[in-house]
């Protein structure tokens, strides 16, 4: 089984400002299936590190420094499915909160550190296609539903 996975919680330094967000052990914790690393982000072309940005109140993504960035995201969003695809991933595990990844929450586009309620550009666009999106704070839901199958 594939899974597709936001390549930072794999420790790739893929982050805005150039770091990861690896989850220790995820990788050992989930066994027999293979990973599918992606960042969404830089499949859209945008360099790392970027300045970090936001979905703001009208879906628009604007970085700190005020930039339109949602062509980007959308396309980062859409080659994210095109690899899936390929994969023929079903399910998802990707970073929560961010503009692209979040599946639950997303930062609230005041840059506060604030949250709210939704989904990333990708989580979202994935969701749409069927692909079950889990994040790093309940993979483990994910593990129990596939177990005997792979
Ligand atoms: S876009 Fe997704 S994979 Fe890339 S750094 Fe952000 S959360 Fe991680």
């Amino acid at each position: 089984m594939n899974i597709l996975i936001s390549a930072c919680l794999l420790g790739v330094n893929c982050k805005y400002n150039g770091n990861n967000n690896e989850v220790q052990n995820l990788v050992k914790q989930i066994r027999n299936v293979i990973f599918i690393p992606v960042c969404p982000e830089q499949l859209g072309g945008l360099t790392t590190p970027r300045p970090p940005a936001e979905i703001q109140a009208d879906a628009k993504v604007v970085s700190k420094e005020g930039k339109d960035v949602t062509l980007q995201f959308e396309f980062g969003a859409e080659e994210t499915l095109r690899i899936a695809k390929l994969y023929n991933c079903e399910y998802a595990i990707l970073k929560e909160r961010s503009p692209s990844c979040g599946s639950k929450q997303v930062y609230d586009g005041s840059f506060q550190g604030k949250v709210k309620p939704g989904e990333g550009k990708t989580a979202a666009l994935l969701k749409k296609n069927d692909i079950e999106v889990y994040s790093e704070e309940n993979f483990e839901e994910l593990m129990e539903m596939i177990k005997g199958r792979c």
